[in-house]
């Protein structure tokens, strides 16, 4: 997986056990948006090299969870400073308009279980699945 490869200390949740770390559940969000959340990665990381912190020290973020929620994206770290918390909620918003499956422009749908979704797969959603349905479950793929 390529964002454990480049942020393999932001990551570093992902070999720890559920009870320790959501992290070790993987991405529970679409490939849509990866590149999303790679940029995210790296403005975080840009963030704690300014502030002086050591990436091999514990202080060094950690991503705890990663998921879609009502549509959006939700990053969270194991501590949040003032300037990636900044960071987080601008990428939660930009995720409002990217489709969560393929990247392209999209909008929150309606009913229960919201995703943001381009024209496309806002339409198979509606045609595969009762109104109201979530898509299938799908995580950011394994290379
Ligand atoms: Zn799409």
């Amino acid at each position: 997986m390529k964002l454990y490869a480049a942020f393999p200390r932001l990551y570093r949740g992902k070999d720890k056990t559920l009870q320790e770390s959501l992290m070790s559940w993987g991405f529970d969000c679409g490939d849509g948006w990866f590149d999303l959340i790679w940029k995210l990665s790296g403005d975080i990381e840009d963030v704690a090299r300014k502030e002086g912190l050591d990436p091999c020290s514990y202080e060094w973020p950690e991503a705890v969870q990663v998921k879609q929620k009502f549509g959006t994206l939700r990053f969270h770290l194991e501590e949040t400073s003032d300037a990636a918390m900044a960071l987080i909620d601008a990428a939660r918003a930009a995720s409002a308009k990217i489709c969560e499956v393929c990247g392209a422009p999209g909008s929150p749908g309606e009913g229960r279980h919201v995703q943001t979704l381009c024209r496309e797969h806002a339409r198979e959603k509606s045609s595969a699945h009762p109104v109201g349905d979530r898509m299938p479950v799908w995580k950011l793929q394994e290379d």
